[in-house]
């Protein structure tokens, strides 16, 4: 599939999908946890740094994994938090009930969404997740649970296949654009890169990335959690 040239979105082209190491080094520092089954950069920073990660439909550990496309970026899911927290889910939940149209291009961002798990599953030789089968994230097709979902898929798929995370970038122009570098300061770039969770459990409301428990390391600030 040829996709066009979109110089409006930051969706990565073919060649730059592949994490590399370093990618998967600033996907720890970005979340502040070591990150599990990333298997593609679907959209990079103008320069170069991931904005998202792709996660395997299935987890090495073998759960299945409906949440793809992850935002990373620390500008843009804070930004977007904003919007979460200003009220926008309501206002586009009550919209999708009201405009016949806008429900059925979220409802075609589904299938693109499914459709895009189903490439990934086929390129990295995971194959098809049948327990998933169907299932999104974010809420759709019907509703809005989670604007980070959305916005991750909209980066990832470039403009005009979700038309509510189109929104929510637009939304966040005067925190973060497409054109432009934010990750100067945006996460801690010194020392090692975490090799334990020091994350409060991220926007997307999902243990996401870390696949599997870690090992016994019970410690006193987390036992009251
Ligand atoms: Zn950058």
């Amino acid at each position: 599939m040829a996709a066009p040239v979109d110089h409006n979105t930051a969706t990565a082209p073919e060649e730059s999908r592949q994490p590399s190491a370093h990618d998967l080094d600033v996907l720890s520092r970005q979340l502040g946890r070591p990150v599990r089954d990333v298997v593609e950069i679907p959209a990079r920073c103008v320069c170069g740094n991931p904005l998202v990660a792709a996660t395997a439909p299935r987890l090495s550990n073998g759960t299945p994994f409906p949440t793809t496309f992850y935002l990373t970026h620390p500008v843009i899911t804070s930004a977007v938090s904003r919007l979460e927290a200003a009220g926008l889910m309501n206002e586009m939940n009550d919209r999708l009930t009201a405009d016949e149209s806008l429900a059925a291009a979220y409802r075609a961002a589904h299938e693109a969404y499914l459709a895009a798990r189903a490439e990934i599953g086929a390129r990295t030789g995971i194959g098809g997740v049948p327990e998933i089968d169907g299932v999104s994230a974010g809420g759709m097709p019907t509703r809005v649970k989670c604007l980070h979902v959305l916005v991750g898929h909209s980066l990832a798929a470039g403009q005009g296949v979700n038309p509510l995370g189109d929104e929510a970038i637009a939304a966040i122009a005067e925190w973060w654009t497409a054109d432009r570098c934010y990750c100067d300061g945006a996460w801690d770039t010194g020392g090692e890169a975490p090799s334990r969770d020091l994350s409060r459990h991220g926007p997307q409301g999902l243990p996401a990335i870390v696949g599997r428990p870690a090992p016994v390391r019970k410690t006193t600030t987390e036992a009251g959690e």
